[in-house]
């Protein structure tokens, strides 16, 4: 069985997720937008729509380190 602690991927605090709070928001943020995605552009792959997030220009640093991380894991 699991620790029922562990530290968020990121910014390494306490956490019973791979991401913290604030950390889990933004991934919240991002699985909401790659839903949104598949509804409005069709199929893509979690790993392709990453990638085109970090091309943009407007995400933001904390979606960016999400990201990196998310394509680590792959
Ligand atoms: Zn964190």
């Amino acid at each position: 069985m699991a620790s029922p602690t562990a530290s968020c991927l990121i910014c390494a605090r306490a956490t019973h997720d791979k991401y913290c709070d604030y950390h889990c928001k933004s991934f919240d943020k991002l699985v909401s937008g790659y839903n949104f995605w598949k509804r409005a552009l069709g199929e893509i792959s979690w790993e392709d729509y990453l990638t085109k997030l970090l091309e943009l220009q407007e995400t933001g640093s904390s979606i960016r380190d999400i990201i990196e991380k998310e394509l680590q894991i792959q």
